[in-house]
């Protein structure tokens, strides 16, 4: 949506005909450079958001090739036999050789440098001596820092050859985030983005996990908003230029509930259904977004 200045009758405190969502006094009645610095003001005392300038949207484009990178590194070699340790080392001495920083390492004592979540595990798997097997599917979650710029994103991948249950719950999830990215534009919400999520996973019989959400992120690893990936259109909050965060749904093929396992981190889904999840960093911009982390979704 391109910003079309609006002139005439609108109070000060009326919201913005132009639709950002924000009050006429703080939008189109004084959009001048100067009030990019009032808007990123509101965002900080109103929402505790760090809006993005362009130096710090090419530092954190920087991580987000990285994470990219270390992400087809490791797709080659995703395959029977393989253990998520093998995956982790690998993704470490990638990330360290491109002088970046694998941001999970000691992240508050999680003890490794990516996440690998297979079959029921949603999120936050901690590789180890798993063996990889024909079938699975794994997600790798790799956030980087570059520069003291943090980037963050996750694919599923299969091992071999999908079953069609597994070929499902990754095709709805990967079609869910490029939904969820779609509705991304500046005067909408948050709500927005949660909602275009829910509808297609719940309409193919699949759920959204509620407990973990997308965040902002590029000056630290999580950082406001919360992006929930379940809601409801018009709610939430407005969407800006220069906002920075991650959408990452994480579906299940059964019941959304979860189980976190007695290590802490790992969280598997109560009924044992298979999770898959994709995730990237999305820059909000003037007409819709961009991924800082592009990776294909079609
Ligand atoms: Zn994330």
């Amino acid at each position: 949506m391109n910003h079309k200045p609006v002139r005439g009758k609108v109070g000060r405190n009326d919201p913005c005909p132009c639709g950002s969502g924000l009050k006429y006094k703080w939008c189109c009645m004084v959009r001048r450079p100067a009030d990019a610095d009032r808007i990123r003001e509101y965002y900080l005392n109103q929402y505790s958001i760090r809006l993005k300038e362009p130096a710090d949207i090419e530092g954190i484009r920087q991580a987000g090739r990285l994470v990219v990178d270390t992400l087809d590194h490791l797709a080659g070699q995703i395959r029977p036999g393989v253990t998520t340790d093998q995956l982790d080392t690998l993704a470490h001495e990638f990330t360290i050789h491109h002088g970046g920083i694998p941001a999970p390492l000691n992240y508050k004592g999680f003890p490794r440098s990516i996440c690998t979540s297979v079959n029921e595990v949603i999120c936050h798997g901690i590789p180890g001596n798993r063996f990889l097997r024909e079938g699975d599917i794994i997600n790798i979650d790799v956030t980087t820092i570059l520069h003291g710029y943090y980037a963050d994103a996750n694919k599923t991948y299969f091992v071999g050859r999908p079953s069609p249950d597994a070929r499902k719950i990754v095709d709805v999830t990967r079609e869910c985030l490029r939904r969820g990215m779609a509705a991304v534009r500046s005067g909408g919400t948050t709500g927005d983005i949660g909602w275009a999520i829910q509808q297609h996973a719940e309409s193919h019989g699949c759920s959204v996990v509620r407990e973990f959400v997308g965040h902002g992120v590029g000056f630290a690893f999580h950082e406001e908003p919360q992006i929930p990936h379940f809601g409801r259109r018009g709610h939430g909050i407005p969407l800006v230029p220069g906002m920075v965060f991650t959408i990452e749904p994480m579906i299940n093929l059964g019941e959304r509930h979860l189980k976190i396992l007695s290590d802490q981190w790992t969280a598997i889904t109560a009924d044992g259904s298979l999770s898959a999840q994709f995730e990237q960093t999305i820059l909000v911009t003037e007409d819709g977004c961009e991924s800082l982390t592009p990776f294909d979704l079609s």
